[in-house]
């Protein structure tokens, strides 16, 4: 899971949570949905505390460099924002990512690679996550 960093004298945390889409060292994600996943994630996320979560303010959405999965950073009550919370707000996102009809943020202007995408293929993970169990694990084994 996490890291946390208390705010000083806000009574708010900035918590990070790993959000994996793939088993670390099997099957990688391909960089173009990778890149893609990236920029969906980060608008349904926000959509999804914006309209349900609404003491939660979502930072950033990146991807981890070995290419299985997403860091979620989140603004939080002290204390609000457990494991299982996070988990079912990345549950709750996944339809929503998946209505979004055009790629967000695929543009020359605000994007640094807005040619290195593959939607469909962002699509086509973000269905096989809303099929799968999304498993909050506290400590996530070792695999090689
Ligand atoms: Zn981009």
């Amino acid at each position: 899971m996490s890291k946390r960093v208390e705010v000083p004298g806000s009574g708010y945390e900035i918590s990070t949570f790993d959000f994996r889409v793939r088993t670390p060292n099997t099957e990688l994600l391909t960089p173009k949905v990778a890149h893609s996943l990236e920029h969906l994630f980060a608008v349904a996320l926000r959509a999804e505390c914006e309209e349900h979560q609404l003491d939660l303010k979502v930072l950033d959405v990146s991807p981890m460099g070995c290419r299985t999965g997403y860091y979620l950073t989140v603004l939080n009550p002290a204390g609000a924002l457990p494991l299982s919370r996070a988990t079912e707000a990345v549950r709750a996102m996944l339809p929503g990512a998946l209505e979004i009809g055009e790629l967000p943020g695929a543009r020359l202007e605000t994007c640094g690679a807005y040619r290195e995408h593959d939607f469909e293929g962002a699509r086509a993970e973000i269905a096989r996550l809303t099929r799968e169990e999304i498993v909050p694990l506290e400590k996530p084994p070792l695999l090689d």
